[in-house]
């Protein structure tokens, strides 16, 4: 049996896509032989692979000059591969640090160049964004990076940092997105670079997305590794290494689905549907709470705490037995998560609130 699945990640694939890759499982594109078992090089697979960049392009309205990067080594990797390809040695990097993916992506940077943190969230116990007033930016940064959406405080930027208030508007801006991208329409333009890990939006984890802009694909430093180089990728299509292609096939196969769904816009719509009822509900309960600012709630990831933690087990039990699954939080911070990503139907909404209700009636 299918259930709802709110995992913040690896999280839930659309039902049509599943169907579809068992359906070609064993003899895809009159192969006869699964996806996985034909060739990157093969002619239907490099076109397979086209038609997914061509897709995504088309989702994200990805002007021309950007290279779209399928890579592996996940979001985690490119922490490394962003300071290695954008910076030289001495450089200094501006990074606004927001909680846990941010600290992750500002120690990896501090590896290769000089970190500046330009606003720590710490003052609010990271659940808001610092005004960007307030950022101390370095006038020669080699770039400036963030993360729009904390995949586990559950807080989303409201804005996009270095528009018309900043003062340092050609410093390329560098987004970690993997737990935001597709959730909605973007503008490309602004970013430098974009990168995401698939496993939220995308498809199955292993293969990540990166977005770059032509400029910024030529700069790596001398010693980064071949496969992180954004101009070695791009000039080999992302195939300068055998790449993860089984993965790549079903973010194609995910691309279909969000353009049959009509797109950005529509996904925005539902999107920003489900949260309004989750959080509406949470906050109207008086027995759930969420503490994030609410202009900083993130659309993809609920955090939500119940009166006391001894509650906590009971209620996943709770919700596993009406089929809902993965609400436990990050193990760092404890309470409860629901992932609402692209593929989470307003219906699996509707049955967890029913779920938290019947429950705080129980235990209220
Ligand atoms: N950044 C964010 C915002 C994430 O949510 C995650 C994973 N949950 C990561 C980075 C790390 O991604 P990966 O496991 O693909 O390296």
């Amino acid at each position: 049996m299918r259930v709802f699945n709110f995992s913040a990640g690896p999280a839930v694939l659309p039902l049509e896509v599943l169907e579809q890759a068992r359906a070609e499982m064993t003899d895809w594109n009159a192969s006869g032989m699964s996806v996985m078992e034909v060739s990157h090089r093969s002619k239907a697979f490099l076109a397979a692979a086209q038609t997914a960049e061509v897709d995504l392009r088309g989702l994200l309205r990805i002007p021309s000059n950007y290279k779209v990067l399928f890579m592996q080594g996940g979001a985690t990797g490119q922490f490394s591969a962003v300071p290695l390809n954008l910076t030289a040695a001495e450089s200094t990097v501006d990074y606004v640090n927001t909680g846990h993916w941010s600290n992750k992506a500002i120690g990896e940077a501090r590896r290769y160049a000089r970190v500046n943190v330009v606003a720590d969230a710490a003052d609010s116990n990271y659940t808001a964004i610092p005004p960007e007033a307030t950022w101390k930016r370095s006038p020669q940064a080699a770039y400036l990076h963030y993360t729009p959406n904390e995949t586990i405080g559950g807080v989303e930027f409201p804005f996009i940092p270095g528009g018309s208030v900043s003062p340092i508007a050609d410093v390329p801006l560098v987004a970690d997105m993997s737990s935001t991208l597709l959730s909605r329409p973007l503008d490309v333009s602004r970013f430098g670079v974009i990168y995401a890990g698939a496993q939220k939006n995308i498809g199955p984890s292993g293969i990540t997305v990166v977005i770059v802009r032509d400029d910024l694909t030529a700069k790596a430093r001398p010693g980064t590794p071949t496969v992180f180089d954004y101009k070695a990728m791009a000039d080999d299509g992302s195939m300068l290494n055998t790449p993860p292609t089984f993965g790549w096939y079903i973010a194609g196969l995910v691309f279909k689905w969000l353009k049959a769904q009509g797109g950005l816009d529509a996904m925005a719509v539902q999107n920003r549907t489900k949260a309004e009822r989750l959080y509406g509900y949470i906050d109207a309960s008086g027995f759930y709470a969420n503490r994030v600012a609410r202009d900083c709630r993130s659309w993809m990831n609920v955090p939500f705490t119940l009166p006391e933690p001894r509650l906590d087990k009971a209620f996943c039990e709770a919700a596993r037995a009406a089929g809902l699954t993965n609400l436990e939080g990050h193990r760092s911070v404890g309470g409860m998560r629901a992932s609402l990503y692209n593929a989470m139907p307003i219906a699996g909404v509707d049955a967890l609130i029913a779920c938290m209700r019947e429950f705080a009636r129980k235990h209220g």
